[in-house]
C-alpha cells in the first residue's frame, strides 16, 4: 500500500527534474497528453499549447504570442472547421497538448482532434441519459476537459467524473460524484492541482446542496470534499466550518438543499498553495422561502480559498450575503499581480453576476476594492470596511413585483473574461438585462421542478428591446470603464487577450471579432455561422500562430430568455470548432433562416386553463423552451410546431417519445390534465404570434 502510494511521487519528481536545469527548453513528451505539475506550473511559458481551461492556473487567458497583431489581424482567415455533430450550445475552451485538441461538445461528448489537419483522432461518448436534460438548468453543455499524465478528464452532465486514455479515448475509470436521486448536473471543466482532479457541480435551480471534491488523478478515489452549505443541523456536520455556517441559516433549508454549488470557476496559486473556488446562488433562489428568518446563508455566493491537499477552508469572502436574486459567485476567478497605491499586491479578481467588480488580496481575502461594472439597482455600493453590499431599501418582493438590475443571467455570467498585463485591462463579456422579481405565494418544494420560489408569470416574454450586451474593458486598479464595444444582444462569448494588442470575442449575433486591446477599435470581423458563447484560445504550431473558438449558440439565456434571445438572430446552430490563421482561405457554409407559413389552429381557449398552463410552463418547461414559449434559437419554437404536434403532446410530455432528442418524460410529475393546460397555453401563444404577424403586415 505504501509503495503504491509513493510511486506517483517518484515519477513526479523525475519528470519535474527534466524541467529544472534548462528551464525554457521544450521537453520531449512520450505519449499523448503528458501534462504534469511542472508543465502546469510553467504553462505561461509554453506557447505551442493551451494546457488547462484558463491557459494558466491563474486563469488569465492571456497569450504572449505576437505573430497575429493589431497591424495584420485583418488578414486572418478560416484555416479549418471541425463539426462535432451538435446543434445546441458549445461552451468549451479546447485544450491543445502537443498537437492534439481535446474538447467537448453537447452531452459531455469528448473529442480529440489533430490540430494540423482538423481530423478526428478519437471520440468518447459517455452516453448521458437524455432524461438528464430535464434537470439541467442551462442546456446540455460542457465547458471542457482537463489533461494530466496521459489522461483526459471530463465531468458528465449526469454527475460522473470519467478518466480517459489521452492516446485512445478509452475509459480508465469512472466515478459517480453526485447523488443520482438529486438533480445534480456537471457542466464545468475539471482542473488538476497537485495530482488531484478538482470538480464541483450544479443544480441549485432544482434543489441541491453544493460541494467541491478532489479525486486522485490515478485511481479516482475521493481525497476530500468541501460542502459549501450546512446540511441538517440535527446530524453531525461533515467538517468544522459548517457548524459556524449553520448559525447563518434559518428554517429547514436542507430539505431543498441550500445551493451554493461550485459549478464553474477554479484558480490556483502555487506560491500560497491556495485553491480558489466560487459558489453559486442559494436554493431556492428566494431567501424568503429558503431561510425565512434571514441570515447570510454561508457559503452561498462566495469566494472560498481552500488548501488543495485537504480541502480545508483558509478564508472566504461572501459577495452577496443572503442572496435573494440568483447572484452566483461562480463567475471566472482570475489571479494577477497589480500595483495598487504604490504597493505590489497579489490579487484575485472577479466580476460576479451581482454587478460589482471585486479585487481581493488573495492571501487574506481582504477586500481591496469593489465598484459597479454594470447597471446595478439592488445595492448602492460595497462598504469598504465591512466588505458587505449596501442593499437598496424597498426591493422586498414578497407582495409586489420589483424590477432589478442585474438579472439572474448576471451582469457577467460564466463566459470567461481575460486580463492583459500589457494594457492592465480586464475584458468582460457584460450583459445589461433587467429582471422582474415576485415571490410565488403558493411556492412549495417540488422535487424535480424548477424550485426558485418565483412567480414567473409576471413577465410573459422577455422583450428584446430591454436587453443588451457589450464587451467591457475594465481597469481593475482605477475600478473604471476604459472602453466598450456595444452589442444589441447580451450573452456574447468569452474573451481572449494577446500580446499582439488584441482582444478576441465571438458574439451572440454569430460573428467572431478582434479589437485593439488598448482602445477597443474593431480591427477584424468574420461570420461564424452561429452565435458564439465559448471563449477563444490561441497557440503556435510549426511556427504559425492560430486562433480557435467553438461556435454553437446555447446556454441558459439562449434557452430561457425567449424573445430576447431570439433577437440574436442565430438561424443555423450547426456547432463547430473554428481555427483561424493569417491568410486562411477555408469557407464556412452559412445557412439562412426560412420563415414558415403558420396555419391557425382554431381552439376554444379557457382563460383559467391558459393561466394554469402559463404557471406550469414556466415551472417545468420555460427553462429550455423559453420565456413565453419563444425559442431563443436553440430548440424548436413551440408556438410554431406542425399542427399534429399539439395533438400528440401527451405522448411527448408524459410518454417520452422524443427522449432521443433530449426531451424527457415528465410522467413522474405531471398529469394528463396538466398537459391539457400546457397545450392550451401553447395554443394561446401561437394565436398571439399569428396576431403579431398579421399586425406587422397590416398598413
Ligand atoms: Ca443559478
Amino acid at each position: 500500500m505504501k509503495i503504491r502510494s509513493l510511486l506517483p511521487l517518484v515519477v513526479l519528481f523525475l519528470e519535474a527534474c527534466a524541467f529544472l536545469p534548462g528551464g525554457s527548453e521544450v521537453p520531449e513528451h512520450v505519449g499523448a497528453g503528458q501534462v504534469d505539475d511542472a508543465r502546469l506550473l510553467a504553462a505561461a511559458d509554453e506557447n505551442d499549447v493551451w494546457l488547462s481551461y484558463g491557459r494558466t492556473q491563474s486563469e488569465q487567458r492571456f497569450s504572449p504570442l505576437t505573430q497575429i497583431d493589431e497591424n495584420n489581424v485583418g488578414e486572418l482567415g478560416l484555416h479549418w472547421a471541425f463539426e462535432p455533430g451538435t446543434r445546441r450550445g458549445l461552451e468549451a475552451t479546447p485544450l491543445l497538448v502537443d498537437g492534439v485538441f481535446y474538447t467537448t461538445g453537447t452531452w459531455s461528448v469528448v473529442f480529440a482532434i489533430d490540430a494540423r489537419t482538423g481530423d478526428l483522432k478519437w471520440r468518447y461518448d459517455p452516453r448521458v441519459p437524455r432524461k438528464t436534460a430535464g434537470i439541467a438548468c442551462c442546456d446540455v453543455v460542457n465547458r471542457g476537459v482537463a489533461v494530466y499524465r496521459g489522461r483526459v478528464y471530463v465531468g458528465t452532465l449526469d454527475g460522473r467524473l470519467v478518466s480517459l486514455d489521452a492516446e485512445t479515448g478509452e475509459p480508465i475509470f469512472e466515478v459517480v460524484t453526485t447523488d443520482p436521486t438529486r438533480p445534480y448536473t456537471i457542466t464545468m471543466a475539471p482542473r488538476v492541482v497537485k495530482g488531484k482532479v478538482i470538480l464541483g457541480n450544479g443544480g441549485a435551480e432544482f434543489g441541491v446542496r453544493g460541494y467541491v471534491s478532489a479525486y486522485d488523478w490515478e485511481t479516482g478515489e475521493l481525497v476530500w470534499r468541501f460542502y459549501t452549505v450546512p446540511g441538517d443541523p440535527s446530524q453531525p456536520f461533515e467538517h468544522a466550518e459548517l457548524e459556524a455556517a449553520a448559525k447563518t441559516w434559518t428554517g429547514e433549508w436542507w430539505k431543498v438543499g441550500g445551493g451554493g454549488t461550485v459549478w464553474d470557476s477554479i484558480a490556483y496559486d502555487p506560491e500560497l498553495d491556495l485553491l480558489y473556488v466560487g459558489t453559486g446562488n442559494g436554493s431556492p433562489w428566494s431567501r424568503y422561502v429558503r431561510s425565512p428568518g434571514g441570515g447570510d446563508n454561508l457559503y452561498v455566493s462566495s469566494i472560498l480559498a481552500l488548501r488543495p491537499d485537504t480541502g480545508k477552508l483558509v478564508w472566504y469572502y461572501q459577495n452577496t450575503p443572503g442572496d435573494n436574486w440568483d447572484f452566483t459567485s461562480t463567475q471566472h476567478i482570475m489571479l494577477a499581480e497589480l500595483e495598487i497605491d504604490g504597493r505590489e499586491r497579489r490579487v484575485l479578481m472577479q466580476a460576479p453576476k451581482n454587478g460589482f467588480f471585486y479585487v481581493l488580496d488573495r492571501e487574506t481575502g481582504e477586500l481591496i476594492s469593489a465598484e459597479a461594472y454594470a447597471k446595478v439597482t439592488w445595492a448602492k455600493g460595497i462598504d469598504k470596511k465591512t466588505g458587505r453590499p449596501i442593499e437598496v431599501e424597498g426591493l422586498d418582493y414578497r407582495n409586489t413585483v420589483v424590477e432589478v438590475y442585474p438579472s439572474p443571467h448576471g451582469a457577467h455570467n460564466w463566459h470567461p473574461m481575460s486580463f492583459n498585463p500589457q494594457t492592465g485591462l480586464v475584458y468582460i463579456p457584460a450583459n445589461e438585462i433587467p429582471y422582474f422579481f415576485k415571490l410565488d405565494p403558493e411556492y412549495e418544494y417540488k422535487p424535480g421542478a424548477w424550485n426558485l420560489g418565483y412567480d414567473f408569470t409576471v413577465a410573459d416574454s422577455f422583450p428584446r428591446e430591454v436587453v443588451s450586451g457589450h464587451l467591457l474593458a475594465w481597469d481593475p486598479v482605477a475600478q473604471k470603464e476604459v472602453w466598450r464595444a456595444q452589442y444589441t444582444s447580451p450573452w456574447n462569448g468569452g474573451t481572449l487577450s494577446t500580446a499582439g494588442n488584441l482582444v478576441f470575442q465571438g458574439t451572440a449575433h454569430g460573428t467572431f471579432v478582434a479589437y485593439r486591446a488598448s482602445d477597443g477599435k474593431q480591427l477584424w470581423e468574420t461570420p461564424a455561422g452561429t452565435g458564439i458563447v465559448a471563449a477563444p484560445m490561441t497557440y503556435e504550431l510549426d511556427g504559425a500562430q492560430y486562433v480557435a473558438v467553438m461556435a454553437g449558440w446555447g446556454g441558459a439565456f439562449a434557452l430561457a430568455a425567449g424573445d430576447a434571445a431570439a433577437a440574436a438572430g442565430t438561424t443555423d446552430n450547426t456547432g463547430r470548432l473554428l481555427v483561424y490563421k493569417l491568410g486562411g482561405t477555408a469557407r464556412l457554409p452559412v445557412h439562412e433562416a426560412i420563415e414558415r407559413e403558420l396555419a391557425a389552429i382554431p381552439a376554444d381557449l379557457d382563460a383559467d386553463q391558459v393561466l394554469r398552463g402559463n404557471h406550469l410552463f414556466h415551472r417545468w418547461c420555460g427553462t429550455c423552451h423559453g420565456s413565453g414559449a419563444v425559442s431563443g434559437g436553440v430548440l424548436p419554437d413551440l408556438r410554431q410546431a406542425a399542427p399534429g404536434i399539439y395533438d400528440t403532446i401527451e405522448d411527448i410530455v408524459l410518454r417520452g417519445v422524443r427522449m432521443p432528442n433530449g426531451m424527457p418524460s415528465f410522467a413522474e410529475w405531471l398529469e394528463p390534465s396538466d398537459v391539457a393546460d400546457l397545450r392550451a397555453y401553447l395554443l394561446s401563444r401561437r394565436a398571439a404570434l399569428l396576431e403579431e404577424r398579421a399586425a406587422a403586415v397590416t398598413p
